[in-house]
């Protein structure tokens, strides 16, 4: 989490003075209304070169030497100034990409939505976009909605701060002087630790419906309020998120659950009503949860964040195999009570959970083959009376993940801690302490299976297998009774 650092509360004390000087960036103002902005000159505030990346320095000097605007813009401005560590810098200046372009031999224009450009310096890629504005050169195209399909029009600093998202992203770090440039009150919000959108939040949304998703994210990773007028259309607005294309969430996904504060993210977005956007089935799961479902969730972004933290890699496809769980669960148990075989219920109930998901969010079909594998490797962890099966379930490539997998189950279901710490033993025995292993286990299960037949008798089919299969050695499917209670 950002700390409020010493030298910026210095700075906002200091600061009082408001300097007009907003011609400098703005050469031709274009019917922007004429704002004010704060400046914050450099030995006021603690933003310091050596903290900005070789590659964004280079391409804010280049740009300045050929005589336009450039500064450093949005997040980078607002984490450093939090004390942070930005891990990309963004670039905003009045050359046009084009411009841009003949500046670096390293640069290539991307995007028709929004035209930018990226720079690129070995692994490091610094996006340069034009200052924005509402009309004049360049094209803009809005949808009956309001939303805003395109947004090609240039403008000054001005306009470029004011259709930016919430205030704290419409800060600037201007390299002609190194001073912080505040249009529209970020400043003031950073000190309180709240997030409040630039204009009419309502109509804010109607343009970008993807805004409400970054409030989420960025309330999440800041661990900032989101300011109650800001936060209020969200209940309503929230189906917009409808009509947002699949790749776009998936990407907005990514950032929300796997960049250090999936936790929060997720608590956030449940408590918006965004959830459902992202993961439809998950909300009614969680309705019907007896609280396993949500504790094996937040132990998962718990443990996926700490990797984070740590710098361990994570991959996208664990957490959306934990996400999609209980839709896998409930298909599982939905085809297994037609008696089919183990293997086919679980890929089908896999490949069922996948579609549904991939009407709101496109998983890429190498991330979706992983989840399968997780899902569908689970029900081999009951069978564990034959050695030559449990060393072929111990050497799958994605065995790993798929016992990790396992551990989480177990925090949903304590029934299955058990069968958890088999597999933890047997992963750590020799040959023959595996072997012993599996050969108690099958003593054990034989015994286990001829008293369960000596009770079954006594009750319904149901509930006989909600009792008996999770724990059999036979019966690959586990039931809720394994599986646990968000089916
Ligand atoms: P992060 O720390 O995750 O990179 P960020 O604020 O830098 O957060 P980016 O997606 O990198 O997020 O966007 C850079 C800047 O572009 C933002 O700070 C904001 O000023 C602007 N921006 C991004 N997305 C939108 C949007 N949907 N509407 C308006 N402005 C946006
Ligand atoms: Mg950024």
């Amino acid at each position: 989490m950002l700390g409020l650092g010493n030298a910026f509360s210095r700075l906002l004390r200091r600061a009082a003075t408001t300097v007009q000087d907003p011609r400098r960036l703005n050469p031709q103002p274009r019917n922007a209304a004429a704002l004010t902005p704060r400046i914050v000159p450099r030995a006021e505030h603690a933003i310091s070169r050596k903290n900005i990346s070789p590659g964004a320095l280079r391409v804010l000097y280049r740009l300045h030497e050929a005589g336009f605007a450039a500064c450093l813009v949005g997040g980078a401005v607002r984490d450093l100034l939090l004390g942070g560590h930005p891990k990309d810098f963004d670039v905003a200046t009045s050359a046009t990409p084009e411009q841009v372009r003949h500046l670096f031999r390293n640069c290539r224009l991307i995007g028709r939505r929004f035209r930018l450009a990226h720079v690129v310096f070995g692994r490091e890629i610094v996006e340069v976009a034009t200052f924005r504005g509402h009309e004049g050169e360049g094209e803009r195209e809005v949808h009956d909605g309001g939303r805003i399909l395109r947004d090609n029009v240039w403008g000054s600093i001005e306009e470029d701060a004011l259709r930016r998202d919430f205030r704290v992203n419409a800060l600037y770090y201007d390299i002609g002087d190194f001073s912080v440039r505040d249009y529209v009150g970020g400043l003031q919000d950073l000190a309180n630790r709240e997030l409040h959108l630039i204009g009419d939040p309502e109509q804010r949304y109607r343009e970008d419906p993807v805004r409400m998703l970054r409030a989420a994210r960025l309330a999440a990773k800041l661990d900032f309020a989101i300011a109650p007028d800001t936060a209020a259309p969200i209940a309503t607005l929230a189906p917009l998120l409808a009509e947002v294309s699949a790749a776009r969430l998936f990407d907005e996904s990514i950032k929300l659950f796997m960049a250090g504060h999936g936790l929060a993210s997720f608590r956030l977005l449940e408590h918006l009503g965004l959830l459902r956007w992202l993961v439809p089935t998950l909300p009614p799961a969680l309705a019907d949860d007896g609280g396993g479902l949500r504790r094996m969730l937040e132990t998962a972004l718990a443990n996926t964040d700490a990797r984070v933290r740590g710098e361990h890699p994570v991959t996208p496809a664990f957490t959306f195999a934990v996400l999609l769980w209980s839709e896998v669960q409930r298909a599982v148990v939905q085809r297994s009570e037609a008696g089919a075989d183990t293997h086919p219920v679980w890929l089908h109930a896999a490949q069922q959970a996948l579609a549904a998901q991939g009407r709101q969010v496109a998983i890429p079909r190498r991330i979706g083959l992983v989840m399968e594998e997780i899902w569908t490797l689970q029900p081999r962890f009951a069978l564990r009376g034959a050695r030559t099966r449990v060393q072929r379930l111990l050497a799958h490539p994605r065995f790993r993940a798929a016992y990790d997998f396992l551990l989480l189950r177990a925090v949903q279901d304590p029934a299955l801690e058990e069968t958890a710490t088999w597999w933890t033993r047997a992963q750590q025995a020799d040959a023959a302490g595996l072997a012993a292993l599996v050969a108690a286990t099958a003593a054990e299960d034989g015994a286990g299976a001829a008293a369960a037949a000596a009770a079954l008798p006594a009750r319904s089919p149901r509930r006989r297998r909600r009792g008996g299969r999770g724990r059999s050695r036979r019966g690959g499917v586990p039931g809720p009774g394994e599986g646990g209670g968000g089916a």
